[in-house]
């Protein structure tokens, strides 16, 4: 395991597609190194979560967890999730606003829509099928991940950039009335 270096907004390879894996490849040794090198990156960074370019690795591979994560302190919690190959279909027409931030965007959030249900697809590091229906803000963070393997960022998706802001005034300014939103959030949609 390894820490990498952590790839931030202009490296071309935040906006490529990234390569779906062979299902024979999610066993290679390289393949699990890569995995194991995306959880220590994103555990010593605190984030919510990383995708494989953005160590600089062009495989569809993006890992999740929240587990009181500082930087996100009014999160729910999700256990360490490993998704390779992951396919979304976004269901229904319920969205809701959500401020985020990114490991390869320092020091910048802003307000994002996102979809308040999906449906992921995808395998798991040993390579079983995982099919599992993602609701309220929990999906807001899958949607952040599965966008990086496609070459997208949040930045992309702020309607208004007016709300773009440091995690200092966020603190100052937004995350009062953002905590009251994700509580009303989770109330509707669950954990
Ligand atoms: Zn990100």
């Amino acid at each position: 395991m390894a820490i990498k270096e952590i790839a931030l907004i202009g490296e071309p390879i935040l906006r490529k597609k990234s390569r779906l894996l062979d299902p024979e490849e999610i066993h290679h040794a390289e393949t699990q190194e890569c995995i194991n090198d995306m959880i220590e990156t994103m555990h010593r960074a605190h984030g919510a979560g990383i995708a494989a370019n953005q160590i600089f690795s062009p495989r569809r591979i993006c890992v999740i967890e929240v587990n009181n994560n500082p930087r996100y302190p009014y999160k729910p919690n999700i256990p360490l999730t490993v998704l390779i190959n992951p396919q979304i279909t976004l269901i229904g027409s319920e969205t809701f606003e959500n401020y985020e931030g990114c490991l390869s965007v320092p020091n910048l959030r802003g307000r994002v829509t996102r979809h308040c249900e999906i449906k992921i697809e995808a395998f798991d590091r040993a390579g079983h099928k995982i099919e599992n229906v993602i609701k309220g803000i929990t999906a807001g963070t899958y949607q952040h991940e599965i966008d990086h393997l496609d070459g997208k960022l949040f930045v992309d998706r702020v309607k208004d950039p007016t709300s773009l802001c440091t995690w200092e005034a966020f603190k100052k300014y937004n995350e009062e009335d953002v905590e009251k939103e994700v509580k009303t959030i989770v109330q509707r949609w669950g954990e």
